[in-house]
Formats: C-alpha cells, structure tokens, sequence
C-alpha cells in the first residue's frame, strides 16, 4: 500500500539526511546548509490556466513567442544565466503529455528533438537539458537549457539553480542566440 503524504511526512519530518552536496561539482554554493524543515502536507494550490481556465498559454498572442507552426509554439522569457533557455507549448491546452491525443503525442518526440537539435546550432552548447514540471502552470510546457561546453559545473540537475546564480547573458548576444535557434526551427530544426 502506497504511503499517503501525512505518512510520509511524519516518517521523514525528523530524519531528514544532508546529502554531500558540498563535494559535488555541480553544487552551486559554498556555504555550509541544512535541510529546511519540512511542512507539513496542505492543500495544493490552484495552479495557473488550470482546466484551460484564464491561461497564459491559451491566450498570449503569437507575437509573444519567437517561432511557431499550427500546432506547436516557443517562448524564451528574456536574458539569464545560461544562454539559451526556451520553452515548447503545444497550441491547444493539454495539461500533461497523457493528455495529448496519440498523434500530438507522436508529434512531441518529434518535437523534442527538432527544437534539442536547434537549441544545438548556437555556438559554444554542448548538451540541452529537457525538462517539464507542470507545478506552476498547467499549460503543457517544456523547457530546453543549453548547457556551455566546458562548463561542467553547470551539468544536470543544478543547472535550473546555476541560470539565477549566474549574471545574465548580455541582451545582444541572448537575443543573436535566440534568433539562432528560430532560423534552426525554421529551417526545420
Ligand atoms: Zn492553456
């Protein structure tokens, strides 16, 4: 029988372990920590869009994302830490990849490779990290970091926590790299 979250908490609320985060490469920090206390489970707040209800990604207008087709569009939020980092939305509103009918299921492999493939064209990328939470708004979204050759502090899963520690990359070149990965999408990825 599955632990339910009231069970989980108690078991954990005062065993809570500090993995050894200090002698991983890809810690971004350097100060000692420890873990916060852990809540107790609560209500889960509506997210945004929820139920296609009021949701950005329903209806922000196509001249807010930088490349898109009848079904599929990209949005980059503007300059951070790592150089590129979009964002694929299916058009319509489907809250998980479960949800989507079979062919744009079929479609969203394509997809995930097609704009990998273009993130890759921007020079000085070595590998993009692919991701989708869905915690936030529930609009289907996914989101594509690329990742600075040479760079290995910033692999893997601190790599979301490395794009806010860094300065941001400077306006011209974050937007020579988007411009990039639009010419890769249309050139078909
Ligand atoms: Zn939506």
């Amino acid at each position: 029988m599955p632990e339910n979250a009231q069970d989980l908490y108690q078991r954990s609320v005062n065993a809570l372990r500090t993995p050894p985060v200090a002698d991983w490469d890809t810690w971004p920090f350097d100060d000692n920590i420890r873990p916060r206390t852990l809540e107790e489970p609560a209500a889960e707040p509506p997210r945004d869009g929820e139920g296609g209800v009021e949701c950005d990604g329903c209806t922000k207008p196509d001249a807010d994302y930088f490349w898109t087709d009848d079904r599929w569009r990209l949005i980059a939020f503007g300059p951070s830490g790592l150089p590129v980092v979009v964002v694929l939305e299916p058009r319509a509103h489907y809250d998980t990849p479960s949800e989507l009918p079979d062919e744009l299921a079929r479609e969203m492999g394509v997809m995930l490779g097609r704009v990998e493939r273009a993130v890759m064209t921007v020079d000085g990328i070595e590998r993009v990290h692919i991701s989708r939470y869905g915690e936030g708004a529930a609009h289907l979204h996914w989101w594509f970091m690329g990742r600075p050759t040479g760079l290995r502090q910033l692999a893997s899963s601190f790599a979301g926590i490395w794009d806010d520690v860094l300065p941001p990359t400077p306006d011209d070149v974050w937007r020579d790299n988007i411009a990039q990965v639009a010419a890769a999408m249309r050139a078909g990825g």
